[in-house]
């Protein structure tokens, strides 16, 4: 059974813990670099990327993490998490970073303009699944190695990617009883 931290400086831990749990993952609270030392992947929860950012440093985990997934680590990143993820963002406040990774840019609360939260269906990795956004952002660009998973109206907006070992959502999969991206992960952290 893999073993997957949930980084647990801020958002909706206890939410993706249940998610893995339910798909025969071991889930586990990680806040520190000994933690993180001892997972096989990590989730990165939603939330709010400054303060996950400012926490990561405070903690001395923003470079560790960062290099966990230059090594490989699998993780999925939802919302914030997917912010986190991202090489580049738009709309961040002055001096904001992130871990990076995966090869796109991120708009910040690029859907809250239009509509603040709202749930949708759509298709995922060629499965329908049930999405909640909360300010989310959405997916300006992608580099070439980057597959596009998930798109969303309005817009058609890109909404969920992988890049080799990492996913990312901009919508919260564990605030619903859909567990297929979770599943998805599982798998992919199983398979790599
Ligand atoms: N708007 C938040 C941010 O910029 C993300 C919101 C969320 O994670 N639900 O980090």
């Amino acid at each position: 059974m893999p073993t997957i931290g949930v980084l647990a400086l801020q958002g909706d831990v206890r939410e993706h813990a249940r998610m893995l749990g339910e798909v025969g993952a071991a889930a586990v609270a990680v806040r520190r670099p000994a933690e993180l030392d001892a997972v096989d992947g990590l989730v990165i929860p939603g939330g709010e990327s400054t303060t996950m950012w400012k926490l990561a440093e405070t903690f001395d985990m923003l470079q560790p993490l960062r290099m966990r997934i230059k090594e490989g680590m699998p993780a999925y990143g939802s919302c914030a998490g997917m912010i986190m993820l991202a090489d580049r963002i738009e709309d961040g406040i002055a001096g904001q970073q992130t871990i990076g990774g995966i090869d796109m840019v991120v708009r910040r609360n690029a859907f809250g303009r239009q509509v603040d939260s709202f749930e949708s269906d759509l298709d995922f990795a060629g499965e329908r699944v049930r999405a909640v956004f909360i300010r989310a952002p959405w997916v300006e660009s992608v580099g070439a190695d980057v597959e596009v998973l998930g798109r969303c109206e309005p817009g058609d907006r890109i909404v969920a990617v992988r890049q080799g070992p990492l996913l990312a959502t901009s919508f919260h999969p564990e605030l619903t009883g859909d567990v297929s991206v979770h599943r998805y992960f599982v798998d992919m952290v199983r398979e790599l």
